[in-house]
């Protein structure tokens, strides 16, 4: 059963969208996820009906319950993609599907209802249809896409929900570095950690993002921009950041290392990082990486790289790591020429000013 044969989606279009100079001015400096666009989606899940009323609506406020299950048990998932202005005036999506997919295998971890693939990707394309004058157009910008679910069901027992309300939003978003990327600092969180085994670092899911937090808070009281975090069995193997996977570069042996999946969400930049790196003619290493590894490699200077990367920064180089141990200083701090190139790649695809070797890129509008 495909939902999206099942479902036409009604359009109530906004009777007051932003005016011509209203989003110009927003679009002038959008930063990122302050302002949202005309519209937005909402489909519902109800147990014995599966989905339906599936809308295109002005965005504004949900009214919920105070006893809705999500503000209690966190029955909550979400992905995030952008959409991009093709070179020819077109709007284009980055591996949408793929979104898709890891949409559905968060959905099962939390024991929540599985979006079809197409009718995700059909509530991306009505939203980005009605809204795509909200695309920025200067380089490196994007429309940021963030679809959701939550358990909307009002009841206070402690099982899966029977409601489901899936929605998507939109939000303009700048170049995430303006001025070109920065390296970054790390804080090597010993206290805290993100995910165990068994547990929910592979799903999509707010809950993960509450657990950063303090971690996150204290890398910045630390004087560093986010927190890496280490595996919860070990304390020793390097898992991800708050929201981005990390990588390692060996330059003299032209390899890549970067932590298995498991614990850490799988990302889909990961994914596209891994197949560049081995079109550049490295050798891609998925493996358990120590913090003490770290520490050795980059003193003896083997390590020649570090880098982080996600949908919201793309990639981003990491200048140095700092703990309790001492600070890790990676390739005199600078951004590494691996990473700038794999950077550069990966934007000419999305952006579409370099070609799609991989068929990534697909059209919506
Ligand atoms: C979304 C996310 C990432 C990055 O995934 P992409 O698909 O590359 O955007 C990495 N780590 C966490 C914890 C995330 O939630």
């Amino acid at each position: 059963m495909s939902g999206a044969d099942l479902l036409g989606f009604e359009i109530r279009p906004n009777p007051k969208p932003a005016t011509d100079e209203e989003r110009a001015a927003i679009l002038a400096d959008p930063g990122f996820g302050k302002t949202f666009t005309d519209h937005m989606v909402t489909i519902k899940w109800t147990e014995g009906i599966g989905w339906h009323s599936a809308t295109v609506q002005p965005y504004g406020p949900l009214s919920l319950s105070p006893a809705t299950a999500v503000l209690h048990y966190a029955q909550e998932i979400f992905e995030g993609m952008k959409a991009y202005h093709a070179a020819d005036g077109g709007v284009t999506l980055f591996r949408a599907r793929e979104n898709a997919r890891r949409f559905v295998e968060s959905a099962r971890r939390m024991a929540m209802p599985e979006m079809p693939e197409e009718l995700f990707l059909e509530s991306l394309e009505q939203l980005v249809g009605i809204d795509r004058k909200w695309i920025p157009g200067d380089a490196e910008t994007s429309l940021y896409l963030r679809p959701f679910m939550f358990a909307s069901e009002a009841f206070l027992g402690v099982r899966p929900a029977k409601e489901y309300l899936y929605c998507v939003i939109a939000s303009p978003a700048a170049a995430y570095f303006k001025a070109g990327p920065k390296p970054i600092s790390v804080w090597v969180s010993e206290e805290y950690t993100r995910a165990a085994p068994g547990g929910t670092g592979a799903a999509k899911c707010g809950g993960n993002y509450a657990t950063s937090l303090l971690p996150q808070a204290e890398a910045i009281e630390r004087g560093c921009e986010q927190v890496v975090f280490l595996d919860a069995v070990h304390r020793k193997y390097v898992d991800e950041l708050g929201g981005m996977n990390v990588f390692f570069v060996y330059d003299a042996d032209r390899t890549v290392v970067t932590p298995e999946l498991g614990t850490i969400l799988p990302g889909i930049t990961r994914d596209a990082v891994a197949t560049l790196a081995r079109d550049f003619g490295y050798e891609f290493v998925e493996r358990a990486y120590s913090i003490d590894e770290w520490r050795a490699d980059a003193a003896d200077g083997t390590l020649t790289e570090v880098f982080a990367c996600g949908t919201a920064a793309v990639i981003t180089p990491i200048g140095m790591a700092k703990g309790r141990n001492g600070d890790i200083e990676v390739g005199g701090g600078k951004a590494g020429e691996l990473t700038m190139r794999l950077r550069q790649a990966l934007l000419d695809v999305q952006h579409g000013t370099g070609p799609d070797r991989h068929g990534w890129i697909t059209r919506v509008a």
